[in-house]
């Protein structure tokens, strides 16, 4: 089975930013929705950082070695190992619930230095 490949067209109302103009009125520290979201990961860390549930929920994104990823990367254009860890942040990211046994698959290709030791690092400061 094949399948035709995505299509992206520009939207001429929104200019491809996604909100109208009384969304794109409204601004936090200088920025509105659609020029956050243009953020890294890094970046958004430091931009959110009076904001602890949302800094918190970045970091945990960028202590797992994608602080490179715009907020909004769209899905399809992540690479599998990408998607693999955004879904490992997403489980990192919530409250812990006491006790829950995690099982990491080994990646069946060498990674670059510095990005398992990041992973690692992050699952073991895990509750307890
Ligand atoms: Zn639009």
């Amino acid at each position: 089975m094949s399948f035709l490949p995505d299509v992206y067209i520009h939207c001429e109302v929104c200019e491809g930013r996604r909100f109208n103009q009384e969304t794109l009125d409204i601004t936090y520290k200088g920025k509105n929705i659609s020029e956050v979201l243009e953020l890294t990961f890094d970046e958004a860390t430091k931009f959110f950082s009076a904001v602890p549930s949302i800094r918190r929920a970045v970091q945990v994104v960028c202590d797992i070695g994608l602080g490179y990823l715009c907020l909004a990367q769209p899905s399809p254009s992540l690479s599998g190992g990408e998607a693999q860890r955004i879904k490992l942040a997403e489980e990192l990211a919530k409250p812990s619930r006491g006790r829950t046994l995690y099982i990491l698959d080994e990646p069946t290709y060498r990674p670059p230095p510095g990005r398992c030791s990041k992973a690692r690092k992050s699952a073991s400061g895990l509750g307890g």
